[in-house]
């Protein structure tokens, strides 16, 4: 029997417990993270969870993990799930997000939005001296410098998602020396595909990846390859390397999910399941691990042969674009990362061919001006004046389709 002095209150229980806002809750990420919670529930308090536009799932999550707060993106949307549920504050649109990442109570933001929609909130929330589990790379793809700058001077810790940086993460913990950042890829759908086949991709052959299971435009991101350029830019930033010192090694198999090589010639890689569970849970318990979701150890002989081959820039000419705006910085990397977007959600409305993702965004960054060091209000700016740009190029490459 627990003498009476030992026992905690459920109020003394539940401020133990970190408290969650979810940026992007019924997302790929977003959906795993709550998976991630409702494991280790008594760990973890969801106050604030978002959504775009898929309320029938939001509203599952309200009754499921009851947050205080709500965000969807339109008002219509607002007005409705209000009516459902009088006792949550529902909010919409940015100015809900930025509602959220002004939350006094919460202690991490996670920011599994996708696109440039989890720039602003992120950096309002940083300001406010929150942690952040940081899935959306546009956000340093966008921004990497005004956010890591600030993260510095807030003393705030930005915790990878990303399968690769949380790899990275695990394999540098605090040490110093590292000499280069391994950055691996499974390759995509059309790794093994003669690029004339990638001609005549169409939408389902390109969003059936290999290994991971994840929303539409990182998957098409992920057959081009521009995923693992948006990575190794996303690297830069997160650990403050140079462009120089990161490799990228095609690893089809997926379990080496990075390493980083040391300066005596050690390679400390992160090995494991295909699993997005562990990257989110990492990013959310740091420094603590607990047993999680997968519970079934990884099987070294099972997994049998592990392979790697040095990428193809021909064939995947995405990767080798991304890398050379990282150099050129200023607002490139904006530039590109919105050329790309508008071109990956034109061949998701059958607007464009695969191969015409990379050839409009390569078209609209050769001929972009860049910023040097530019504000957050210039970065903006600039996304929203190349989305115009690729939107009519788009237009005419729909001419010839
Ligand atoms: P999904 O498309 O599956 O989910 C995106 C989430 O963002 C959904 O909840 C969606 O809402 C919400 N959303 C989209 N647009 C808006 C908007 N304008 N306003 C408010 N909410 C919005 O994406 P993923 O989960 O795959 O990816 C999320 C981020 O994480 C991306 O930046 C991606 O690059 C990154 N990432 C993802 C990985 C993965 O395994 N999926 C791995 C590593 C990084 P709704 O669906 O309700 O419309
Ligand atoms: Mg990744």
């Amino acid at each position: 029997m627990i003498s009476k002095d030992l026992r905690i209150s459920t109020a003394e229980y539940n401020i133990m417990k970190k408290k969650i806002a979810i940026l992007g809750s019924t997302g790929s990420i977003g959906t795993q993270a709550l998976e991630v919670i409702n494991k280790l529930n008594d760990k973890f308090e969801v106050i604030a969870i978002s959504a775009g536009n898929n309320i029938n799932l939001l509203s599952k999550q309200i009754v499921e993990y009851k947050p205080e707060y709500v965000c969807v993106k339109t008002k219509e949307d607002c007005n409705t799930l209000n009516k459902k549920f009088p006792n949550v504050n529902v909010m919409f649109g940015d100015e809900g997000l930025l509602k959220i990442a002004d939350l006094k109570e919460i202690d991490i933001l996670l920011v599994a939005v996708s696109g440039k929609t989890g720039l602003i909130p992120t950096i309002r929330a940083i300001k406010n001296k929150k942690d952040i589990a940081l899935a959306n790379k546009e956000t340093l793809v966008m921004a990497g410098d005004i956010v890591m700058s600030l993260a510095r001077e807030n003393n705030v810790k930005i915790l990878p998602v990303d399968s690769e940086h949380s790899a990275i993460f695990q394999c540098i913990n605090n040490e110093k020396n590292v000499k280069h950042l391994i950055i691996t890829a499974s390759g995509g759908p059309f790794l093994k595909s003669a690029y004339e086949e990638m001609e005549h991709a169409d939408i389902n052959e390109t969003l059936s990846h290999p290994r991971w299971n994840m929303g539409k435009k990182i998957t098409v991101d992920s057959a081009t390859l521009m995923n693992k350029g948006l990575e190794v830019i996303e690297a830069h930033h997160l650990f403050n390397f140079k462009y120089e010192d990161i490799k990228v090694v095609i690893h089809p198999q997926s379990y080496v999910h990075s390493a980083v090589e040391y300066t005596d010639g050690s390679i400390i890689a992160q090995i494991g399941i295909p699993s997005m569970h562990i990257p989110i849970q990492y990013a959310l318990t740091y420094p603590e691990r607990y047993e999680g979701i997968e519970t079934e150890s990884f099987d070294f002989i099972k997994a049998g042969k592990l392979e790697f081959f040095k990428p193809d820039y021909e064939k995947f000419p995405s990767l080798k674009l991304a890398i050379e705006m990282g150099k050129k910085g200023g607002t490139c990397t904006v530039c590109m990362n919105a050329a790309n977007e508008e071109a990956v959600f034109a061949f998701l409305d059958k607007k464009i061919k695969f191969l015409d993702i990379y050839k409009i965004t390569k078209q609209i960054s050769d001929n972009y001006i860049s910023i040097p060091n530019p504000t957050i209000e210039q970065i903006l700016d600039e996304d929203e004046k190349v989305r115009i740009q690729t939107k009519n190029l788009i237009t005419k490459y729909k001419e010839n389709i």
